[in-house]
């Protein structure tokens, strides 16, 4: 098979043309931090300790001005990533964390 089909956008990034708008948003967003996390512009920088936590999908949430929604999870933080895509919007957000090992090593 030989059906490289670049011009179209959803192939591209895994979803289909059925998905959601907030699929294909978060299929973009991950997108985007496999490659280009360093250029990808950042409208605005968020403390997580500024950030709503919801333990039962274990992520983080900050409202937009635009009424929309930030949303990170746990293991998106643990593999590195702080660029966040509004759920509503173009604009997106850096998460300003600690890393959790300076815890625990200072806690001995
Ligand atoms: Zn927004």
């Amino acid at each position: 098979m030989n059906s490289t089909d670049l011009s179209n956008p959803y192939q591209e990034l895994g979803v289909s043309e059925n998905s959601s708008h907030e699929e294909i948003k978060r299929a973009y967003q991950r997108l985007v931090l496999k490659g280009l996390s360093q250029d990808w512009p950042v409208s605005d920088e968020v403390d997580l300790d500024d950030m709503e936590y919801h333990e039962d999908t274990e992520s983080y949430s900050s409202v937009c001005r635009c009424s929309g929604e930030y949303v990170i999870s746990d293991s998106d933080l643990e593999n590195g990533h702080n660029i966040v895509c509004c759920s509503n919007c173009t604009l997106s957000i850096r998460v300003l964390y600690n890393v959790l090992q300076d815890d625990a090593s200072n806690n001995q």
